[in-house]
């Protein structure tokens, strides 16, 4: 698998019953090293809250921005995503605990601010 190109991999990945998008999206980042981006709830809670994206957006249109935004690195995705889930188990939670988060000063854009 680790030779077939991504898109190829992730529509092969998608018509496997019971993987969905966000799976197939860690297999080909994390376990084959591929350039694909993982949207998970959490990058969702975080990014929403900030007023960045809409959270009920649609998984590919999240997948785009970032893999828009990021230089297109598996590294840099892998880390990326990494440092979001540590975010939301450390501050980001089903309740915020915003006080001491490294985002606060975020929490005051306003309502129709752009992610990039
Ligand atoms: S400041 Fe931190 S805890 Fe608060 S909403 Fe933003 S990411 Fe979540």
């Amino acid at each position: 698998m680790r030779c077939g190109k991504t898109p190829e991999l992730r529509k092969k990945l998608l018509n496997v019953k019971g993987i969905g998008r966000e799976t197939a999206d860690s297999i080909l980042l994390y376990a084959l090293g591929k350039r694909s981006f993982v949207i998970d709830a959490y990058t969702k809670r975080i990014f929403s809250r900030h007023r960045l994206m809409q959270e009920d957006g649609d998984y590919d249109d999240w997948k785009a921005v970032f893999e828009k935004a990021l230089p297109r690195r598996v590294g840099l995705y892998n880390d990326f995503h990494a440092q979001i889930v540590r975010l939301a188990k450390e501050f980001c939670g089903t309740a915020a605990r915003c006080h001491n988060c490294p985002l606060r000063q975020g929490i005051n854009l306003p309502k129709d601010a752009k992610l990039f």
